[in-house]
Formats: C-alpha cells, structure tokens, sequence
C-alpha cells in the first residue's frame, strides 16, 4: 500500500502510476477515493503487455473525472520473483510519462542501431576475411537485439496480446543465447590458443549447463520459479570464471590478440558479475545494473569496433607495400637495366597494344665495337646510356623506346604522329658524349600493323633490311622500307 497521497498537492498526485513489470500471474490496482469509494483495475498475465512501457514499466492511466485518489494498494497475485514484489512504484503526469518512453526509446533504439550496423560490419568483414568467431559474434548480436526487444518492452507494443510472463521467458531464453554465443566467440576467437587444452571441453559443459537451465526456467515457469531463476543466475555464474583459464592461456601462448580482447570485454564482464550478482540477491536490484548489457555491449562493441578499424589499417599498410613491391618487380622485369629503357618483352606487349599502324625505327651505333676498343667497355656503357637518353627525349610523348639488343634500339610510333628520322640522327651527332667522342647510328625503318608475333617479325625484318641499307650506303643517314599493308 502507498503513503497516504492526501498531503500532497492536487496536480502532483499525478494521474499515471507506473511499476516495474516482474513475474506475476496478475495485479490488481485499488485506488481510494476522498468520497471513501475505492476503485480498481486488474490485470491478468495478458491484460498486462496492453500496460507496458518503455523500459518494461507497467502503466495505469487513472481516470480524470474521479479527481485525485488518496491511496493506492497493489495486490499483486503469485509473484514469483526474488527480484521484488512491487518494484519502483512511481505517479507520473502524463507528459513525464511520455518523456520517459522516448527517453528509454532513445536507448533501446540507439542500442538497436549499433546491433544493426554491427551486424552489417561484422559479417561484411567475414566475408572478407572468413574468421569464425566473426559468425559467433553475429550469432550474439542477434541474440542480444532479440533480448533487447523483449527487455525493452517492445515486444509487447509489438505483440499487445502476448502474456507478459511469456515475454520474460523469452528475455531469459535470448540472453542466454547472448552468452552462450559470447563464449563461442571468446573460444574461436582464441582457437589456435586454446588448441590442445580442456577449455573448449569445459566450455561446451558451461553451455549445455546454461541450455539445461534455461530450457527448464522458460518451460517450466512459475513452477519452483525461485530455484529455477537461481539455477539460471548460477549457470551464468559458471561461465564467467571460464574466462579466466581463456585468457590465462592466451597470455601464456603470447596471444596478439589478448590486448584487444582484454579491453575491449572487460567492461561487459564486470557488468555481467554485476548483474549476476543481482539475480542471486547478493547485491540490490537496480535498474540500471538490469540494463547494463546493453550499456556494457555498446562500449564493447566500439572498442573492438576501433580495433578492427586499427587491423584494417595494418591490413591495408601491407597491401600497399605489397603492392608499390609488386610494381617495382614488373618495372624490374620489364626495363633495360643499363639505359632503363623497355626491354625487348615489354616493348613487344606494349606495342602490340597499340591501335593502328605504326612505324618501327630500328637504330644502331655505327663502329661501336671501335668505340669500345677505343674507351673500354665501360666507356661504351656510359655511350650506350646517353644514347638512351638522347632518344628519350627528342621522340614524340607517346612513342616506346626499348634497347632490344647490345646496341640496337627500337622506337615504335604510331602512326599519322611525326618522327623525323634525319632530326633524330641530328640530336645524336650532337649529343654530348664520353670523352667528346663523335657517335652516330644508322637507321632503318617501316611502317605497318603491328598485332601479331608475326606481324612483328615481318615488320623488324622489313626494318632491318632498310638498316642494313643505312649501313652499307654509308651509315649516319636513315633508310625507309616500303610500307606493310595490313591484311584484309
Ligand atoms: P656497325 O656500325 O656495323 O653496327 O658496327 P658495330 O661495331 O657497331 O657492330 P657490331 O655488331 O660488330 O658490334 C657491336 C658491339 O657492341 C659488339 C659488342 O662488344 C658491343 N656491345 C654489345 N653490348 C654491349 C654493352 O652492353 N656494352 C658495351 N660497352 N658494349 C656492348
Ligand atoms: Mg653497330
Ligand atoms: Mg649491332
């Protein structure tokens, strides 16, 4: 029974009452009147899911005409919890009423949210990565927005006829599949670790201990309902120590991954105690103890949020490197090293890739073996290098260059762009080189498809027929073979 309300104000005697819903068959409001009436609402296990809240409180909107009542009385019919008979009694006006469900929505909701997204990230990430533990730790997002549902009270907007104890035995069964996919988790996430040990033996006990319990709680409720929801409280109780030998072997087995582990779960361990410790009678029920799974799961769902994102970066750090590695080995395997020119293979690929026809310049130093007697061979390297230069730079952007033999090179243009072989010749005359050495080449050049190995062959031989020219007529000049016309 309430304080008597008389001394209270009008307004404040409010005109909703609200408690915390907890197994009971039913509940019976009485109200007392100024006049002596007493008026009264019951409701029965079903009556009670059209009077829930936010948060799991039940309702009772008292009627205005009757004015204020002086005292209230709960008759509350088996209740079956060692949580309380009557728990947090409180009048709110209608507006604080409002307030407290969009308050304890905004939560639920937020909550709701982040399962979502995890959900989301986690099996996107297992489908990246195809962990295990990324599915157990799905299985326990699920499980726990399932418990959420049903803790929250949405359950019973969502399902109005539903019987509010059978709510409170799906809030018993999905939390306990939280935990039960959270030690799956914490075991595959450890799987190398705890290989060769008892612990996953000793695990799957802690959880066909919790199954058992929990299956007995939510078909056999309200019978023996204290030692049930004990059982239940105990065998939670049972897992939380598993942790210990978990992390106890991670660390022993220098685990890269205990730190992660460790910060990001330390908080929904302690809360898990807490409320453990609430259910057993050991400490005051409260509110906020009753909700901290959900508190304490946000928290570890960002840590290990950032700790994935950090592993992300790490992942993508060597992607990079193997990447910028990879490019250097093809730019490797496909340059000259002496002049860092395309080499024969490349230039071949490259040029063939090319759209239309294109015109093949072969050209070759005049007398290099002399130069190499003359200034050694390393002097005829240096020549051979602004050799390479020079062609480099005076031919058009998107001409290939390649050194295709010891001192031949190869310029494919394609055609319809401009590359006069006399200015070519010219630039190389003058080129600056080794010893003021006077260096000159030959050239010999034909245009045609080039698509084919042998469309290459046909169009290198047709060129160096046309160098040989060159060569004979006298070297330093330039000599063209006639054209190839593409096949029909
Ligand atoms: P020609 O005007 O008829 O082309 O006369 P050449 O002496 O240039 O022609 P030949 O093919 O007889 O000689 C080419 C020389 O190039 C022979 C070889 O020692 C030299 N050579 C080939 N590769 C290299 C190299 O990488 N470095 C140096 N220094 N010399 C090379
Ligand atoms: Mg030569
Ligand atoms: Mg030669």
């Amino acid at each position: 029974m309430s304080q008597p309300l008389v001394g209270i104000d009008h307004v404040e005697r409010r005109s909703r009452v609200r408690i915390a819903s907890v197994w009971q068959r039913g509940i019976t409001l009485h109200a007392l009147y100024r006049d002596g009436t007493i008026r009264s609402w019951a409701l029965d296990d079903a009556a009670t899911s059209r009077h829930i809240q936010m948060g799991a409180m039940i309702e009772w909107e008292l009627p205005r005409e009757y004015g204020a009542p002086e005292r209230l009385l709960w008759q509350i019919d088996d209740s079956a919890n060692v949580r309380g008979i009557l728990v947090s009694p409180r009048l709110a006006r209608p507006r604080q009423s409002s307030a407290a469900n969009l308050q304890m929505g905004a939560i639920y909701a937020a909550f709701g949210g982040l399962c979502a997204a995890l959900l989301a990230y986690n099996l996107a990430m297992w489908a990246a990565l195809r962990h295990r533990f990324q599915l157990a730790y799905c299985a326990m997002v699920v499980a726990l927005g399932a418990y959420t549902c049903t803790s929250s009270g949405a359950l019973a907007w969502w399902l109005p006829d539903i019987a509010n104890t059978d709510r409170i035995r799906l809030n018993y069964l999905f939390i306990a599949c939280a935990a039960a996919a959270a030690l799956f988790f914490a075991r595959s996430f450890f799987e190398t670790e705890l290989a060769g040990s008892r612990i996953p033996r000793a695990a799957n006990r802690m959880t066909g201990l919790l199954a058992l319990a929990t299956a007995a709680f939510v078909l056999l409720a309200p019978w023996r309902i204290a030692l049930l929801d004990t059982l239940v409280s105990l065998s939670f109780a049972a897992i939380l120590p598993l942790i210990i030998p978990i992390v106890w072997r991670a660390r022993q087995r220098r685990s890269p991954h205990l730190w992660l582990f460790a910060t990001a779960w330390a908080v929904p361990l302690l809360f898990a105690c807490l409320r453990i410790a609430s259910g057993l009678g050991i400490i005051r029920p409260d509110f906020w103890i009753d909700n901290s799974t959900i508190l304490a799961m946000s928290f570890e769902a960002v840590m290990s949020t950032v700790a994935i994102a950090y592993r992300i970066r790490l992942l993508t750090k060597e992607r990079d490197e193997a990447r910028a590695q990879e490019l250097a080995a093809r730019l490797l395997a496909d340059t000259d090293p002496l002049t860092g020119l395309l080499n024969r293979r490349a230039f071949l690929v490259r040029a063939m890739a090319v759209k239309g026809e294109l015109t093949l310049f072969l050209a070759d130093l005049d007398h290099f073996k002399q130069v190499n007697e003359t200034i050694g061979h390393d002097g005829g390297d240096e020549v051979l290098r602004v050799f390479a230069r020079t062609l480099r730079t005076t031919v058009p952007a998107d001409a290939l260059v390649a050194r295709i033999g010891g001192e031949e090179f190869a310029i494919a243009q394609p055609s319809g762009e401009a590359l006069n072989p006399d200015e070519l010749l010219a630039w190389i005359r003058a080129a600056r080189m080794p010893f003021d050495l006077s260096i000159t080449a030959s050239i010999g050049s034909c245009t045609g498809p080039l698509t084919s190995e042998g469309d290459w062959k046909r169009l290198y031989h047709n060129a160096d027929r046309a160098l040989f020219a060159a060569k004979s007529a006298g070297r330093d000049r330039a000599r063209r073979s006639e054209r190839i016309a593409a096949a029909a």
